[in-house]
């Protein structure tokens, strides 16, 4: 027997349109490109996005095609997040991180129509544009007098010409809620990226699970500043989850230095920010060395590469910052699990309540996770044994754009890549990415682990722990160190250091100082360039 209710396609536009009418005075604010700050409100986005739809369809942009955006976290890149996918067309997010070859050949592998830039990304456009025959239109986002002259660019307009004279309304199509919605491809740390393609569907019940409690924890009250790009898997959905309460949303544009990012937070009264640890790492540099506090801010969740335990003590003890340590991937649009404790964790000592912040928590309802051993045998969750960590859910990716790569899923669970091991109350905890583990005489070694003690030291800025061949022990973990600025460290203080704080012979052999730690288009530390930089390098036990 079916139910009796209604039945509703779970569409983008609905999002949107619900935050024009319940929310329409709630405040968008950006740091813009320009220098200056912009306030909006969700009223006039929705009324903006619908302008884009029109000025789309006046292209004659068909449903389903990819309309592609090359943009820092502002108002304008929010309301082509709106009128681009609301109208059928699917959002394209390109990383401007990536290498002119890489992001041509994303522009050709996605057949972009339309591509929309910030004009700070006009020499990476100028690099790109004659070698991407699809866009047929190049849309500089800004108003007509601020459009770069003698471009090179043909066809180049200014985003305010191109909606000024569309309406203001527009019949959003009811979509599929299965229809592509919008497109981000993965980092391609090994071989071609792959692009990975949301639904309405899933984006908008990826939206539900971000606003949970024991997520972001988010609603009309809170001031939200994402860090994280809108470049990159939509910031963490923090766009559609922000309409979906009504919240105020903060936007950094391109000033991540930690100075701007404070004032931000400051004026703007904001009570989360979302962000990767290297962002957090320059903010809580400038507030403890300016003697500084966060006046509203409450939380702050953290993600895309591990967060090291002393800056979760540094934000929860001297700040009084929550961390919501918060796992992801592109391949999960991304929020995979999120750490919050449990009434009965509450009571546990603050050195067990820290060792459980740095797990990346507990799955989301709508995603299920699992570990696999060795041997391909489903492991229990016992807290103990580690194998790869696959998930499943309405927000897991089924396959890549185009097909690349054939059948990905085992089993119907999507293989993460990840090394993890879970606890019985669901805590997970990453140990590595399966391509980073270190293997010593049969025993596996957290690179996680061992940077995480590094880290924890007064002098250490990045620390980032690689495997290095030995005949007898298969590889032993040496740790690369970036140093803060004017602090000064030996390898025999940092190796005094880990005395104590791991079993011995997880203990690196070597510590190799660099003056900066090589970070990839999405801020994740960059070991393959350390891996090749360090390709001649002989163990001290070896070259004795
Ligand atoms: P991306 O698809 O570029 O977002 O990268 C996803 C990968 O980043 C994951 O598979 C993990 O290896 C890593 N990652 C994301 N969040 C965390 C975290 N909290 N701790 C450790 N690794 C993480």
């Amino acid at each position: 027997m079916l139910g009796l209710m209604q039945q509703h396609e779970l569409n983008i536009s609905r999002i949107i349109e619900f935050a024009a009418q319940c929310h329409g005075d709630g405040e968008i604010v950006s740091r813009r490109v320009e220098g200056d700050i912009h306030r909006t409100t969700y009223r006039e986005v929705a009324a903006r996005a619908r302008k884009i739809a029109n000025a789309l369809d006046a292209m004659q942009v068909e449903q389903g095609q990819r309309v592609a955006t090359l943009a820092w976290n502002g108002y304008r890149h929010m309301e082509l997040y709106f009128g681009i996918s609301s109208s059928g067309r699917v959002l394209h997010t390109l990383n401007p991180r990536l290498h002119p070859e890489q992001l041509a050949w994303i522009i050709n592998h996605a057949e972009d129509t339309v591509l929309c830039f910030d004009t700070s990304f006009l020499p990476l456009i100028q690099a790109v544009h004659s070698r991407c025959p699809t866009v047929k239109h190049w849309i500089a986002m800004c108003d007509g007098a601020a459009l770069p002259k003698e471009s090179g660019i043909p066809g180049l307009i200014a985003y305010e010409d191109w909606i000024a004279g569309q309406p203001d309304t527009y019949d959003w199509p009811v979509v599929d809620e299965n229809s592509a919605a919008s497109l981000c491809y993965t980092s391609g740390t090994t071989g071609n990226p792959k692009g990975v393609l949301y639904s309405h569907r899933s984006t908008m019940l990826h939206s539900y699970a971000v606003v949970m409690p024991d997520a972001m924890c988010l609603s009309a009250r809170d001031s939200v500043l994402p860090v994280v790009p809108m470049f990159h898997v939509n910031a963490w959905g923090l766009p559609y989850a922000a309409a979906m309460t009504g919240c105020k949303l903060v936007f950094p544009g391109p000033a991540m230095d930690g100075k701007s990012v404070y004032e931000l937070i400051e004026n703007e009264k904001v009570t989360l920010a979302a962000g990767v640890p290297t962002v957090w790492q320059m903010m809580l540099a400038h507030v403890q060395a300016n003697g500084l506090r966060f006046s509203t801010m409450n939380r702050t969740v953290i993600g895309g590469s591990a967060c090291p335990p002393a800056m979760i003590q540094a934000f929860q003890n001297d700040y009084k910052v929550e961390v919501l340590h918060a796992w992801g991937m592109t391949e999960l649009s991304p929020l995979g699990s999120v750490c919050t404790l449990k009434n009965k964790h509450l009571a546990e000592s603050p050195e067990a309540q820290l060792k459980r912040r740095q797990s990346q928590g507990r799955p989301i309802f709508g995603i299920e996770l699992r570990i696999k051993g060795h041997e391909g045998q489903v492991l229990p969750w016992d807290g103990q044994q580690s194998g790869e960590l696959q998930a499943r859910g309405h927000w897991v990716v089924g396959e890549y754009f185009k097909g690349e790569g054939g059948e990905i899923l085992d089993e119907g669970w999507f293989p993460t890549g990840d090394v993890a091991m879970i606890d019985g109350d669901g805590f997970m905890l990453i140990t590595d990415r399966s391509k980073d583990v270190i293997k010593s005489g049969g025993e596996w070694i957290s690179s996680i682990e061992v940077e995480n003690i590094a880290m924890a030291h007064p002098a250490v800025a990045m620390a980032a722990c690689i495997g290095m061949r030995h005949p007898k022990w298969d590889e032993r973990p040496v740790v690369v160190v970036a140093l803060k600025p004017n602090a000064t460290l030996t390898r025999d203080e940092l190796l005094a250091f880990y005395q104590g704080k791991t079993a011995k012979w997880q203990i690196p052999d070597d510590v190799l100082f660099v003056p900066a730690i090589p970070l990839g288009a999405t801020g994740k530390m960059l070991k393959t360039k350390l891996r090749d930089q360090f390709k001649d390098y002989q163990l001290p036990s070896l070259s004795a």
